[in-house]
């Protein structure tokens, strides 16, 4: 059985970038709901006793949507940390934004761009290959670059649900201020370089 995480920060901490209100939602409804459908859905089924990460790998449909949904949400909860204007990677994953994208400010544009122009529900990641290489890439409903065979690093929501009461439909400038809250010394970890 999977439990739904804690969040790492008080409700009001990622305001005004995300609301109280909108945290009271995402993750105590919707997040949660995917853990409750997931729960259900495991016992009798081949993956009983899996951790989420083999799930993901390995179901489909229903199975799928839910995992995923509670992996990406595990990833995109755990980044964040109250607003700071100036906030940039540094280390080894500022080099490598860098000598990939140009400058960490090309990187941000490519990120937001991938994630406005998404249709529909989904998620923009970064990931890295094996061998440390940056990958941006977008997938649609519960999908998770680890079916790829990447290591997610970074993620941005896209659904609706996730910038709706704070944002209505400006999905671009919604993404832009999620900078504001990115927790890097967490993301870097998750490189792990
Ligand atoms: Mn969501």
């Amino acid at each position: 059985m999977f439990s739904l995480i804690d969040l790492p920060y008080a409700p009001e901490a990622l305001q005004p970038v995300i609301s109280a209100q909108t945290l009271a939602f995402h993750h105590g409804k919707h997040h949660q709901a995917y853990v409750n459908n997931l729960n259900a859905l495991l016992p009798g089924s081949p993956y009983e006793g899996l951790t989420l990460e083999e799930i993901v790998r390995r179901s489909d449909g229903a199975v799928f949507n839910n995992a995923g949904q509670i992996l990406n949400h595990n990833l995109y909860f755990t980044q964040f940390r109250s607003p700071k204007a100036e906030n940039a990677p540094t280390g080894s994953l500022a080099a490598k934004i860098a000598e990939q994208f140009g400058s960490f400010e090309a990187f941000q544009a490519e990120f937001v761009a991938k994630g406005a122009g998404l249709f529909g529900s989904g998620w923009v990641w970064l990931s890295a290959q094996e061998d440390g290489t940056l990958v941006i890439t977008q997938e649609s409903g519960a999908g998770n670059p680890l079916t790829r065979g990447l290591r997610p690093l970074l993620t941005f929501d896209v659904w609706e649900h996730a910038y709706y009461l704070d944002w209505q439909n400006r999905r671009p400038d919604h993404l832009k201020a999620l900078w504001q809250l990115i927790d890097w010394e967490e993301v870097g970890r998750r490189y792990g370089r």
